[in-house]
């Protein structure tokens, strides 16, 4: 088959065969890839700069975001049938399992000796046919067909929010969120249809593309934080400087989500943080449950916003992506196939 590889030794990136995967085994089904958005952390692993291939391999097939359909079931699959459309979750348990692993929190995982597909120590699904357990895929209905490559990016939106409204002790009104690309915008969409007074804080110019998705839907768009106060801040941006710079305008028992934020060097306000009893936390992954959410939440989003996020491209074009992101697309998408 066809697989975006990355070589650990020639340390290069290319579109080349590959052998198709096994047959699948007991409760393993075999997927037929559709499409495969990609997003900073392929970037990161294209870079050497975290991931890893399977263990005894030099290569790793890169992509996570991925939507796929059944096309072949082992013995003793009882919830997925041939035809179905499925998205599959990232990661997989750790080794004999930890507490939070055995209890379908592989997310929170407490040992850190899990694997992620087409990340760390699986290969991923930007190829042509993969193979999965059933329990690792989420059931997508056919009317999403267009939109699920979101569902991966949206997971992680829903966990994040899940955690703020969690830590929040009083009754968070205004949201900031720093950055508008896929995640950033998720974020500040599910705010809104909370009700929240949403800002999104982004270097793109007003008038973009991107910033009239978000203003077009009763979002605020800014490029400074002056004049800004929020109760929660969704860090989506990738810069731990700006994350820090954000809590200058955090109310009283404001909280802070960590998504992207890369490893800088950063001042924290402590003495203003423990006053305004702030919070800052960091969230990775999704669970099944978080990406069920984010089936349902696609749901009720109109095409009208969710289309214009997406730009497609042909699997031949994804190690040029991934290394140099178009900057105008939100979210590349590599088609696999029909
Ligand atoms: C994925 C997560 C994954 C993380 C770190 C993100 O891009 O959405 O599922 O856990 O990368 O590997």
């Amino acid at each position: 088959m066809r697989a975006l590889r990355l070589d650990f030794d020639a340390r290069r990136l290319a579109v080349t065969d590959h052998a198709d995967p096994a047959p699948p085994g007991t409760g393993e089904v075999r997927l037929r890839l559709v499409e495969c958005g990609v997003c900073g952390t392929d970037r990161g692993v294209a870079e050497f700069e975290f991931g890893a291939p399977p263990t005894g391999e030099r290569g790793l097939i890169l992509g996570h975001e991925a939507v796929a359909v059944v096309d072949g079931v082992g013995s003793g699959v009882t919830r997925l049938r041939t035809g179905q459309l499925v998205v599959p979750l990232v990661r997989r348990n750790c080794g004999p399992g930890c507490a939070m692993c055995r209890r379908g929190r592989r997310d929170n995982c407490l040992t850190g000796d899990y694997v992620e597909r087409g990340i760390f120590g699986l290969h991923g699904y930007l190829c042509e046919f993969a193979v999965d357990h059933e329990d690792d895929l989420v059931q997508v209905p056919a009317e999403l067909t267009d939109v699920a490559v979101l569902v991966e990016p949206a997971s992680v939106v829903e966990k994040a929010w899940e955690l703020a409204l969690r830590l929040h002790p009083g009754e968070p009104r205004r949201v900031l969120v720093l950055g508008a690309g896929p995640i950033g915008i998720l974020a500040a969409w599910y705010a809104r249809s909370c009700g929240f007074d949403v800002t999104v804080l982004s270097r793109e110019s007003a008038d973009s593309a991107r910033a009239k998705l978000l203003t077009a839907n009763g979002i605020h768009y800014t490029g400074t934080l002056d004049g800004l106060s929020a109760d929660i801040v969704i860090e989506a941006c990738g810069s731990a400087t700006l994350a820090v710079e954000s809590m200058s305008v955090l109310r009283r028992l404001g909280v802070v989500i960590l998504l992207g934020a890369r490893p800088a060097e950063v001042r924290l306000p402590c003495l203003d943080m423990i006053i305004g009893n702030h919070i800052l936390a960091a969230s990775v992954n999704a669970s099944f449950h978080h990406f069920e959410l984010a089936v349902a939440r696609l749901r009720g989003y109109e095409r009208a916003w969710l289309n214009p996020l997406l730009h497609r491209l042909p699997l031949a074009q994804a190690a040029e992506t991934i290394l140099h992101p178009p900057g105008a697309a939100v979210k590349i998408v590599h088609r696999i196939s029909d």
